[in-house]
C-alpha cells in the first residue's frame, strides 16, 4: 500500500522568525543558474543582480569597461550594470523556491559625494540621483 505523503508549507515568515534557505532559479541573463539565499523575508517580486559589466576610471582619467566578478567593487568604479529579474508567474508562495526571469538591465552610477576622509563614496547612487541613501556632510 502506498503511503500518502503531503508536503506542508508553513505560512509566510515574518521578521524575528528564523531564516529560511531558498534556492532561487534564474532564467536568462548573465546570472542564469541557481542562487542560495538565506533570508527571514519572503522572496521579493523583483531582484537586481550585478551583471559582468563595470565601468572604471583609470589613473589617467580614461574610462574603461571591465569584467566584473560581482564580488567587491573596486575603488575606481564609476558605474555598473544590474540585471533585473522578476518572479515567474504568481506571487511568492510561502517557502516554495521561486523562479525568476531576466526582464531588463539598468545602469547604476556611483554616489558623487566625498567622504570625510576625502575619498569618493563607494555606494551606488539612488536611481536618477547623484547620491546614495546616506546623508553626506558637504565638504566645504
Ligand atoms: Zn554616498
Amino acid at each position: 500500500m502506498m503511503k500518502e505523503t503531503s508536503v506542508k508549507y508553513e505560512k509566510p515568515r515574518s521578521k524575528g522568525k528564523k531564516a529560511v534557505e531558498y534556492e532561487y532559479t534564474l532564467i536568462g541573463g548573465h546570472n542564469e543558474g541557481t542562487l542560495q539565499i538565506k533570508t527571514r523575508r519572503l522572496p521579493p517580486k523583483r531582484i537586481n543582480l550585478s551583471s559582468d559589466m563595470l565601468y572604471t576610471q583609470k589613473k589617467d582619467g580614461r574610462v574603461s569597461i571591465e569584467k566584473w566578478t560581482g564580488k567587491k567593487l573596486p575603488p575606481n568604479w564609476l558605474s555598473s550594470m544590474l540585471e533585473i529579474y522578476e518572479i515567474d508567474g504568481k506571487e511568492p508562495q510561502g517557502e516554495l523556491n521561486p523562479v525568476y526571469r531576466y526582464i531588463d538591465h539598468q545602469m547604476v552610477d556611483r554616489c558623487s559625494a566625498k567622504t570625510q576622509k576625502g575619498k569618493r563614496c563607494m555606494k551606488a547612487a539612488l536611481p536618477g540621483k547623484n547620491y546614495c541613501y546616506v546623508t553626506h556632510k558637504s565638504p566645504k
